[in-house]
């Protein structure tokens, strides 16, 4: 039975969708996967050892995603139980097509392409879930918390590439692409030997140092170069 045939008890919770470059078709956002510490400076700047071991990886909610398409006027409310949200820019992986203990080797075959988010972090719950153990949905995973650019279709494994975050026209994070621990084809296989990934899965990679407090009344604008730009208003 298709879920045509099926009547729902509620209202169908509405498709989480983002424009690509260049087309009229939309991409729909299954899971949100979030790779922690991937850049050596930010790991260091953080109070962490950057020695590569293995990835942290952790989850937002499918519908954390806003697009915050440059010249939409994406406004995204400050969040509440937080008087420390930060910003993170970030390269985002986009999935093409499925599949689990995908090789370095197959990760072409598997992307659809890229964009940029902002993985907005309350850093004081963060930091207090990380002193005493506690997971980090609160800190991570809250409503808006990922505003994110249109997709760039492009399936091959890219490598390097400017990444860089701006609040109010001043730069405040800039690093590149080829500084990740783990590379793209790397998060990607590796990912995929501990979830069986489907299309329309996304996996944030991570964000270089500089990341900082933002406020009400702020603009935040970032990009990839080669991949694209986002821009969003915090507004009270
Ligand atoms: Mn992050």
């Amino acid at each position: 039975m298709t879920s045509d045939n099926v009547t729902l008890a509620i209202e169908k919770p509405p498709a989480v969708l983002l424009p690509v470059l260049g087309s009229d078709a939309s991409f729909p956002v299954r899971r949100v996967y979030c790779v922690g510490r991937n850049y050596a400076e930010h790991a260091k700047e953080m109070g962490q050892d950057p020695t590569k071991s293995k990835p942290i990886f952790f989850m937002k909610p499918t519908d954390s995603v806003v697009a915050a398409v440059e010249g939409n006027g994406c406004e995204i409310a400050y969040p509440p139980q937080t008087t420390n949200l930060h910003h993170e820019i970030e390269l985002v992986i986009a999935i093409g097509k499925g599949g689990e203990n995908i090789t370095i080797a197959d990760v072409d075959k598997h992307i659809f392409g890229y964009g940029v988010g902002v993985d907005l972090t309350r850093r004081d719950l963060q930091a207090e879930a990380k002193k005493k153990g506690q997971p980090w949905e609160l800190a991570k995973g809250f409503d808006n918390s990922a505003p994110m650019s249109a997709l760039c279709e492009k399936h091959e494994a890219i490598s390097d590439g400017r990444i860089w975050l701006s609040v109010d026209g001043v730069v405040r994070q800039e690093g590149d692409i080829k500084d990740m621990i783990w590379g793209v084809g790397e998060v990607v296989s590796i990912l995929s030997s501990y979830y069986h990934l489907m299309p329309g899965d996304i996996i944030f990679t991570g964000t270089p140092e500089g990341v900082g407090a933002i406020n009400a009344g702020q603009v935040v604008s970032g990009g990839v170069d080669g991949i694209g730009e986002l821009s969003f208003t915090i507004t009270n």
